[in-house]
């Protein structure tokens, strides 16, 4: 009787399917980690995809779970190959992918305490650290969320909370609220304005300069300009860094202008935030400690499996301004500030234990392997761009401020359309060759080729054989 239920959480089965798993898993790292002949992104149609997955489940229902798993495997990109440089995501730490295991296991809900102590207590241990390395003081609080998307709007949410005149929760949206960004901040931003109900005017984009960054000098203008326009303007966003460049904002100008003005100043720092643990590169988030509230992937930067955010209020106690809805059922005292209870300041009702992930990294290295991986990856960036400077052909389009960079192959005589389109074709030949991931971003109209040096294997001879390839893809796309 219910054979397949006994089956599906026999012990001993999972002992075998597990340790299976891993060593598959570890033989997986090594060849990837090693490069060689390995593909970095082993790319089909999506359609082919599709069709290769409708032919496994009809034809391999039944079968044995190790089978699917090197199907995955071989199928999917690989963010530990010294060849991607795509997308910003963690080479994930071994260890801390074993954390989402036990995560997944243990499927604590953490929306109240007693349904996720331990994730609980070391959420709170995770994000005092970063408040902390961030430079906040102890009034410094917040809580971990599903990824820079959501943080963003929750932080967006208890700005209007504490920041607009009225109470928009408990009567709805009147006033033509308003927040100050720079255009090149991430499109979850112009999503949140728009989520929150204040529409495409809701949205002021503040210019950015050469380098990408927002024209604090601006700022003033825009502010008097949108409350000419009948606008109450609650918030200024700043990058650290934009998602295309990486970029950093002036987070120290950001500041006294929000001081000045008794605006919300909250921080961006999905991706650059993670630097507050090096000290060689943390001066870069200069005057982050003076923001209102900050949100930064550990996904991105700091090693983890994807999605783990925390989102930090400067004064913790406007962590529990985002949302104030009663839900009886859950906790008895819906206006008591418990900091264990999450899902009082959360999206999520059911959540991931997504500290562990961090806390198994810090408890095992301790801070030192972020410190150690951020000053790798930043020089990366550094050697990158020296590189395609000294590189005939190749053209930056700004010098890079941290691990991300973007650039083009320009040959002579080659501008205007011919130029974007030879370069789209560039990186449209290495996806389908596979042996490099890079991507591509459109820059004031021009395309461009961009890298984000994720992994700390990558070297120098990556990344001269790839600049060998571009120009060799090149004269046959020019030809
Ligand atoms: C990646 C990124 C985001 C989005 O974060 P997710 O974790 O992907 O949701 C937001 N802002 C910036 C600046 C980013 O780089």
């Amino acid at each position: 009787m219910n054979a397949l239920i006994h089956q599906a959480y026999d012990p001993e089965a999972f002992r075998r399917a597990g340790h299976e798993l891993v060593d598959l898993l570890a033989e997986h790292l090594k060849a990837v980690q090693d490069g060689g002949k390995e593909p970095a992104i082993p790319l089909v149609s999506a359609e082919e995809e599709y069709a290769f997955w409708q032919k496994d489940l009809r034809e391999n229902q039944g079968g044995a779970p190790g089978e699917l798993f090197k199907s995955v495997l071989a199928r999917s990109v690989r963010v530990q190959h010294p060849r991607y440089m795509g997308h910003q995501i963690s080479p994930a730490a071994p260890l801390a992918a074993l954390a989402s295991l036990v995560d997944g296991l243990l499927n604590n809900g953490m929306g109240v305490y007693e349904m996720g102590a331990a994730g609980t207590a070391i959420e709170r241990l995770v994000v005092k650290t970063i408040a902390q390395k961030m430079g906040f003081d102890e009034a410094a609080d917040g809580v971990l969320t599903s990824g820079g998307t959501l943080a963003n709007l929750t932080a967006l949410l208890a700005a209007r909370s504490v920041k607009a005149p009225a109470s928009v929760w408990q009567d709805g949206q009147r006033e033509k609220l308003a927040l100050l960004v720079s255009e090149e901040a991430h499109y979850c931003v112009d999503r949140a304005v728009r989520i929150m109900g204040w529409g495409e005017a809701g949205i002021i984009k503040v210019p950015s300069d050469k380098q990408y960054r927002m024209r604090t000098d601006l700022l003033e203008g825009c502010l008097q300009q949108a409350r000419a326009e009948g606008k109450t303007v609650i918030a200024v966003v700043g990058s650290a860094c934009s998602t295309s460049t990486g970029s950093f904002d002036n987070l120290e100008a950001i500041a006294d202008f929000s001081e000045k003005h008794g605006l919300w100043f909250h921080v961006d720092g999905a991706h650059g935030g993670a630097l507050c643990f090096s000290e060689q590169h943390r001066a870069i988030l200069a005057g982050i400690e003076r923001a209102d509230s900050v949100v930064m992937d550990f996904h991105k930067m700091l090693l983890t499996p994807a999605v783990a955010t925390a989102l930090i209020f400067r004064n913790g106690q406007h962590s529990y301004r985002t949302f104030s809805q009663k839900a009886q059922y859950l906790w008895e005292r819906e206006t008591d500030e418990e900091w264990h209870n999450l899902a009082k300041r959360t999206f999520e009702c059911t959540k991931l234990m997504m500290g562990l992930k961090a806390y198994t990294l810090l408890r095992t290295y301790g801070p030192e392997l972020w410190k150690q991986y951020l000053d790798r990856v930043m020089e990366l960036g550094r050697q990158f761009a020296a590189l395609a400077r000294k590189t005939e052909g190749f053209e930056l389009a700004i010098e890079p401020q941290c691990n991300i960079v973007c650039f083009r192959f320009r040959p002579a005589g080659v501008a205007g359309e011919a130029l974007d389109a030879l370069n789209e074709h560039i990186r449209q030949a290495l996806l389908e060759e596979g042996r490099f991931y890079i991507v591509k971003t459109n820059l004031r109209g021009n395309t461009y080729l961009r890298v984000t040096l994720s992994n700390p294997f990558t070297t120098e001879t990556e990344i001269l054989e790839l600049f060998a390839r571009i120009a060799s893809l090149a004269e046959r796309g020019v030809g």
